[in-house]
């Protein structure tokens, strides 16, 4: 199998929606799934347990899984569905899990929900979803400048 593209595609929005749905056939189901650099694509899913406040995001295993193998994540997306009949919906990643992407840079894609419906999707880099990221000095003037 060739390198595959290291920017948002619909292939990993395909790659989530699987994961998603052999996880959790039944009921509501997520995952999310990165590219990297090199051209592979982890997936992940949540994790849920009884104190809600030690549960984790969908991005959360492929984020460390990409940490472990020393990857350089390119590229987000999350899906989730409230019923095995219902359509996927993008999720853009929460406030925690773009921290944690940022770690790669603010050229990072992540999937956001297209303003046509929450089931289509565009690509924005963390420095068009963060413009006015804590971490960068001079953050009125947006994350553009950072580079
Ligand atoms: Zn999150």
């Amino acid at each position: 199998m060739g390198k595959q593209t290291t920017r948002l595609d619909q292939k990993l929005i395909d790659a989530a929606i699987e994961q998603a749905t052999i996880r959790f056939p039944t009921g509501c189901a997520g995952a999310a799934a990165i590219y990297t650099s090199d051209g592979e694509f982890l997936t992940s899913v949540c994790f849920d347990c009884l104190n809600e406040s030690a549960n984790l995001c969908h991005e959360t295993g492929a984020i460390c899984e990409a940490n472990r193998r020393n990857y350089t994540v390119t590229a987000l997306v999350c899906v989730s569905r409230e019923s095995p009949t219902g359509s996927f919906f993008i999720l853009t990643p929460c406030g925690i899990c773009k921290e944690r992407l940022a770690r790669w840079g603010f050229d990072v894609e992540v999937a956001v929900p297209h303003e046509s419906g929450p089931t289509q999707w565009i690509a924005k880099t963390l420095s068009e979803v963060q413009r006015f990221y804590w971490g960068k000095p001079g953050a009125r003037d947006g994350l553009n400048e950072r580079k």
